[in-house]
């Protein structure tokens, strides 16, 4: 069998779910020898939390990590809707977010430790084939193969290269160099603490809650293991004329003021809430314009924040990541099938795999990258009844939260006139699939 090798830039969730994925492509005969290449000298997860929708927790089922799917490890809240809505001063229920067609608990949207998830997807990934303390600084590709170049002046070599490093990726900038991110006006607060610190405050909901304010909103949430997190957003040059560039992404920060944006009128349940956060570390919010391609030198290509620049919104990066890597497994093993496994795919074979994968997921980011950088420096509503409003006229994000990959691959396959190479058995029925426990890989 004629060896592949895959090298995955950075190993967070996008990279070791690619990782995941991409492996399963050896049950077909073929040999993908997978290595993981990451900055951080352990493996761990900054401290904040994550919610995965419908769409990534099935595909974590389709991938085999059916650890991440229990309810101790994510928090599902009792209500069974993804997010409710309160009135920043009078505390009630404005609007909710309902599932349209989620019929199995586990597939609803669950909120966790960012740990946790990282720890739970470490669990399918061989230790030996993660590499830490490999800051990677560039990357190369021609018709011989990749190359990744580390700060310690050390590189590596394949066929395939898989930028999943991140919203700053290095491997996008290599192939970008004229994309920017822009500081989308919003910085978060987060913090992620023991219920037990608020478990005993009157009325504190048992689901996700969004408190929307005139100027800034709240969220609050029970996660997996008995822990909660709260978020705040803030403008922060209401209080300085710090630059958000020189702010860290999970620095920590004085915990005052959050507490203070949330005094004065806010709810009570919401005061006690930002009193009883122990510590915040500041987020801010980065995005920028959509690719116009993720396919360079046919042999790269990009997974994760480093592929869709849409920084935080709409909670939706972990689930996009997860799909990213499944559509990755489906283009590579659509191509794979009409390849024989004693030869190396061609260089062809492999652009061809790529480009099925940029086509299933890029239109679908492009479209909340464009949204997104749409809405940044929205105008603060005037008044009370335009708040109310908006928080009930807010758009639905269904098409993302419960997007059917299988059914987006199948899609772009009979739209090439590609002939299906595999049996399709998670792609025959998409509609009916996406409402069923869906087959393994
Ligand atoms: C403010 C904010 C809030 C968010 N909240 C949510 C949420 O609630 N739910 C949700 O689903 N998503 C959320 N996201 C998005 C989510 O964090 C990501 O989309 C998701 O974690 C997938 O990330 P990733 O693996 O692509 O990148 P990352 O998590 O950034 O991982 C990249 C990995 O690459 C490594 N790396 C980076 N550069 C290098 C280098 N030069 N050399 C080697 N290694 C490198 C990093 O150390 C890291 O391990 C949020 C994002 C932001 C900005």
């Amino acid at each position: 069998m004629a060896e592949i090798k895959i090298i995955i830039a950075g190993a967070g969730i996008a990279g070791l779910a690619a990782a995941v994925s991409l492996r399963q492509l050896n049950s077909s005969g073929h040999n993908f020898d997978v290595h993981l290449y990451e900055r951080a000298p352990e493996l761990k997860e900054i401290g904040a939390s994550i919610a995965l929708s419908p769409n990534g927790l099935r595909t974590l089922e389709l991938l085999g990590v059916e650890n991440a799917l229990d309810d101790n490890i994510g928090y599902r809240g009792p209500s069974a809707l993804p997010m409710i809505y309160r009135h920043w001063k009078t505390n009630e229920i404005v609007s909710v977010d309902q599932f349209v067609d989620v019929p199995n608990h586990k597939h609803q949207t669950a909120r966790f430790h960012r740990a946790h998830l990282h720890d739970a997807l470490l669990q399918h990934v061989p230790r030996e084939i993660i590499h830490l303390n490999k800051e990677i600084i560039s990357a190369e590709a021609d018709g011989a193969g990749v190359t990744l170049l580390f700060k310690d002046g050390t590189n590596v070599k394949g066929d395939i290269l898989i930028g999943a490093d991140g919203l700053r990726s290095k491997v996008r900038t290599t192939f970008n160099p004229e994309h920017k991110l822009h500081w989308t006006g919003r910085t978060l607060f987060g913090s992620t603490f023991d219920y037990s610190l608020v478990k005993d405050i009157p009325d504190l909901p048992p689901d996700s809650t969004h408190w929307w304010g005139p100027k800034t909103t709240f969220f609050a949430s029970r996660l997996g293991r008995n822990m909660y997190t709260t978020v705040g957003s803030f403008d922060p040059r209401d209080y300085s004329k710090e630059n958000p560039d020189s702010v860290r992404w999970d620095q920590v920060a004085d915990v005052a003021p959050f507490r203070e944006l949330y005094n004065e009128d806010w709810n009570p349940v919401v005061k006690a809430l930002a009193e009883a956060t122990p510590y915040v570390r500041l987020y801010p919010n980065f995005a920028g314009e959509p690719l116009a391609s993720w396919v360079f030198g046919s042999r790269v290509t990009l997974v994760g924040d480093a592929a869709h620049t849409h920084g935080g919104s709409h909670a939706a990066g972990g689930s996009l990541a997860l799909d990213d890597a499944l559509a990755l497994y489906l283009s590579f093993r659509h191509v794979l099938a009409t390849v024989d496994p004693s030869q190396k795919p061609s260089l062809e074979d492999i652009h061809r795999a790529l480009t099925l994968y940029e086509k299933t997921r890029r239109p679908h980011t492009t479209r909340l990258i464009n949204g997104v950088l749409g809405s940044a420096n929205a105008i603060a509503p005037a008044t009370d009844e335009e708040l109310r409003q908006r928080m009930t006229n807010r758009a639905s994000t269904i098409w993302l939260t419960e997007h059917d990959v299988n059914a987006t691959f199948a899609k772009v396959v009979q739209d090439e006139g590609l002939i299906p190479s595999i049996p399709q058995s998670s792609t025959a029925n998409p509609q009916k699939q996406s409402s069923q426990t869906q087959s393994r890989l």
